[in-house]
């Protein structure tokens, strides 16, 4: 066996490693997890909802030790991976949710009497990254396995000892071959959309997802694919400026800005551009660049050095085709980037197009607000998006005219509890968590009789 090593992106010092698995041996793991999936799915929702369930108190009593595992394997500030973890444990709204979503839903008219059964779909692979490597391996695998599915899960290569800790946690609490781990890079995440399962349950970048798609489309498997962003925010000029730019400062540069729904543009009225930019350079210049499992570190480095060169690319390009370099630009050593404004950012330069995944806020004033939703909207992607106003039916107004799945105002993108988790366009194909997220993991199959 070969096995993966997990490097620490702070100090290239090795973390752990797995082993890798053949490819050839990944239909065997199918075949064994399709004859588990019966007895699981024979359970029913309660049987499958006591044994998941104690997932919890494991996950909490563990949240210090993933974290630092996370902090260590990823690069994250410690205490945010921490935060990761412990958002996984409270189960309790999460299951109530899932029961209702799943409980046969029943239907009648005058001549007809239907109940909507929510069926597993039988073995689910899921395929996650790096960035939130135990809170997205959760949010596909839990929903999956309490749908009745058996899972496969492979994790991204960069993060297998974070999600290895996921799956350790479960598994034992289920039927042996319930819930299997694959390890590998994207040989085995293609062997597995290629094998004999029946829904894959993917989160990651839309290149990726477009090959998915296109060859689960052979035999028309189920996909739920949530992939990349280039999330705008637009600052109206009724907004408070150090409000916005402060959250421009927080959500361009949490997880070093590798986070789907970072805000990578930001479209400011022409009069009030300096004042903000000065603003976002002051809060930029003062967070702490470290290694992630320092206490007063706010910005870690990048995943590999792929990842470091990619963004300075961007910056070089925007720069090449006349952006400025407020502050930042270069790589302190090792895997950093130096958190970066940028400003007169255009949709001609890579950066004003394409995911950067890096810790650079790119700033482009606009005449009008007309023109500001125009450029927000001038992009494939439809992950998230953000507005600041003062006044909120203004706001709201505006944020009715985004292209995106998710839209935050004066807050970040993601809704109150019980809200779908969700990509417009390019940056998702169906979508998980709330009631018709999680029936996502399910077949409905409609069972009627005449009425009397
Ligand atoms: P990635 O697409 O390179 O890899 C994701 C996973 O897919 C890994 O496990 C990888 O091994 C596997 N993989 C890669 N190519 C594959 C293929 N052709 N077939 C099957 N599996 C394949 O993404 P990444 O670099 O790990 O993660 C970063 C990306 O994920 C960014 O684009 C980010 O925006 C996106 N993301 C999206 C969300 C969301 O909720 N929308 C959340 C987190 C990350």
């Amino acid at each position: 066996m070969t096995s993966l090593k997990s490097f620490d992106p702070a100090t290239g010092d090795l973390v752990g490693d797995v082993e890798i698995t053949p490819v050839d041996e990944i239909p065997e793991r199918i075949a064994r997890a399709r004859a588990a999936q019966a007895a699981w799915d024979a359970l029913g929702i309660d049987g499958r909802a006591a044994k998941l369930s104690r997932a919890g108190d494991a996950i909490a009593a563990r949240a210090e030790e993933i974290g630092t595992l996370i902090s260590k394997e990823m690069g994250k500030p410690r205490r945010e991976a921490i935060r990761e973890v412990r958002g996984c444990a409270d189960l309790s709204f999460l299951l109530a949710e899932l029961k209702d979503a799943l409980a046969p839903t029943e239907l009648y008219d005058d001549q007809t009497r239907s109940t909507v059964y929510w069926d597993p779909h039988g073995v689910c692979a899921a395929i996650t990254p790096w960035n939130f490597p135990f809170a997205i391996a959760h949010w596909l695998v839990f929903p999956a396995l309490f749908a009745g599915n058996a899972v496969i899960l492979k994790p991204s290569e960069h993060t297998p000892l974070s999600t290895q800790a996921y799956a350790d946690i479960l598994a034992p609490l289920l039927p042996p071959d319930t819930l299997q781990i694959v390890h590998g890079a994207d040989a085995q995440g293609r062997t597995l959309v290629a094998s004999d399962v029946d829904l894959i349950a993917f989160t990651g970048s839309r290149e990726a997802g477009k090959h998915i798609l296109a060859a689960a489309s052979a035999n028309l498997k189920r996909a739920i694919l949530e992939l990349g962003g280039k999330d705008p925010m637009i600052v109206l000029d009724d907004a408070d400026l150090r409000e916005a730019a402060r959250f421009a400062a927080r959500s361009s540069f949490r997880n070093a800005g590798q986070v789907c729904v970072s805000t990578e543009r930001i479209y400011v009225p022409d009069a009030l551009a300096d004042r903000f930019v000065d603003l976002l350079a002051e809060e930029t210049r003062s967070l702490k660049v470290g290694p992630g499992i320092d206490d007063d570190t706010q910005v870690g480095p990048m995943i590999t050095d792929a990842q470091r060169d990619h963004v300075l690319a961007h910056i070089r390009d925007a720069a090449a085709r006349g952006a400025k370099v407020v502050t930042g630009g270069d790589s302190p050593g090792g895997h950093y980037v130096t958190p970066t404004v940028l400003t007169n950012v255009t949709s001609e330069m890579t950066i004003g197009r394409d995911e950067t995944f890096g810790p650079v806020a790119c700033v482009t004033p606009v005449a009008s607000e007309d023109d500001a939703v125009r450029e927000a909207n001038d992009s494939p992607f439809g992950l998230g998006a953000v507005v600041f106003g003062g006044d909120r039916e203004r706001a709201q107004r505006v944020a009715r005219r985004l292209r995106a799945g998710m839209i935050g105002i004066n807050r970040p993108v993601s809704g109150a509890r019980g809200a779908p988790w969700v990509g417009a366009r390019e940056s998702g194909y169906g979508y998980h968590s709330s009631r018709d997220g999680h029936r996502q993991f399910a077949q409905p199959r409609v069972i009627s009789t005449p009425a009397s």
